[in-house]
């Protein structure tokens, strides 16, 4: 059997940052100012702070500006909300994102439910969860909407086509089933209680794994030619003893002997979280500022 493409995330999300570097230019020649993304880091937990020290560096680089605002662990909940009401009334900040997981002594629904929903990039605020569901524009969570970009570059139209979801969370699963309904694919969303699972992924012209468990999709569950796009990061032991390496939730070996095409971990999915953020950041300065944008020409 032929081996799949390769779905090259990386690159895509490098195409993706150049154009909203370009359009970011434009905008500050004609707003008189750089679009803005706050970033707030409540704690010292190694893996966010290395996400928001990659999240800070590629906005600079884009040619916008990163407020970064680093809260110790032990603030209280009433200090880091008084925060997001300043954010969200300064006009220099277009993108907010509080990083979780907050601590625990947080309630982060009462923190995202503080988020100006017009300068919620994440798209984590019901007010956008909600516009999402009935289709008015809003901000979409940036894991699915890389999804669907990476989708509709490699297959055009998805309209008709039978998709499934595995995994059913508001972060991923969820907007990834409403996304790909309002692609007019037929969407069927699987979870941890659906039952004969390899069977149900069998039937998808796309199948879409966000489980976190690794390497649980194997190729036989794989209807031939199929596009397989796997958002898991899981950490394992690597074949080195002490060493480890990131697999995805697909197991890729013999899923690429059967899938049409297939996205790898790391160098598939990953790269287009960052780069979606920053397109809905650059998004968000354009309707704050009231210029128009094309929004699918980035
Ligand atoms: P989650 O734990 O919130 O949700 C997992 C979902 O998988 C649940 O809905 C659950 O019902 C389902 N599930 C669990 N066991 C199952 C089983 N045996 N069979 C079928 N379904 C099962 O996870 P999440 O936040 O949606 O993340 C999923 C994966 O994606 C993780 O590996 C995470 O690290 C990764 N992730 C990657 C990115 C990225 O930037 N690429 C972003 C977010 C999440």
């Amino acid at each position: 059997m032929s081996e799949a493409a390769i779905i090259d995330g990386k690159a895509f999300a490098e195409g993706l940052r150049g154009r909203v570097a370009e359009f970011a230019s434009q905008f500050e020649a004609r707003a008189g100012r750089k679009a803005g993304l706050a970033v707030v880091l409540v704690g010292e937990d190694p893996a966010s702070q290395v996400y928001v020290r990659n999240k800070g560096k590629q906005t600079v680089a884009c040619g916008m500006n990163s407020f970064e605002h680093k809260l110790a662990a032990d603030t209280g909940e009433a200090d880091l909300l008084a925060l997001v009401e300043k954010l969200n009334a300064d006009p220099a900040v277009d993108g907010i994102l509080v990083q979780l997981p907050l601590p625990s002594h947080m309630n982060e629904q009462k923190v995202i439910a503080t988020i100006n929903p017009d300068k919620d990039v994440d798209g984590f605020h019901v007010v956008n969860v909600g516009r999402l569901a009935t289709g008015l524009p809003g901000f979409v969570p940036c894991t699915p909407l890389g999804c669907v970009m990476l989708l509709k570059d490699r297959l055009g139209s998805l309209s008709g086509l039978d998709a499934v979801v595995i995994g059913r969370s508001n972060i991923v699963g969820k907007p990834m089933a409403q996304l790909l309904t309002a692609e007019s694919c037929t969407v069927t969303v699987a979870h941890s209680r659906t039952k004969d699972l390899p069977e149900v992924v069998r039937r998808a012209d796309i199948v879409v794994a966000a489980v976190g468990r690794p390497e649980m999709v194997k190729g036989d569950w794989i209807k031939p030619g199929a596009t397989v796009i796997d958002v898991g990061i899981n950490r394992v032991p690597a074949a080195e003893e002490g060493k480890t390496k990131l697999v995805g939730d697909v197991d890729f070996v013999s899923a690429s002997q059967v899938a049409g095409a297939i996205t790898p971990v790391p160098g598939g999915v990953g790269p287009m979280t960052i780069a979606v953020l920053l397109r809905n950041t650059l998004v968000a300065a354009h309707r704050n500022a009231g210029i128009v944008l094309d929004e699918n020409a980035i």
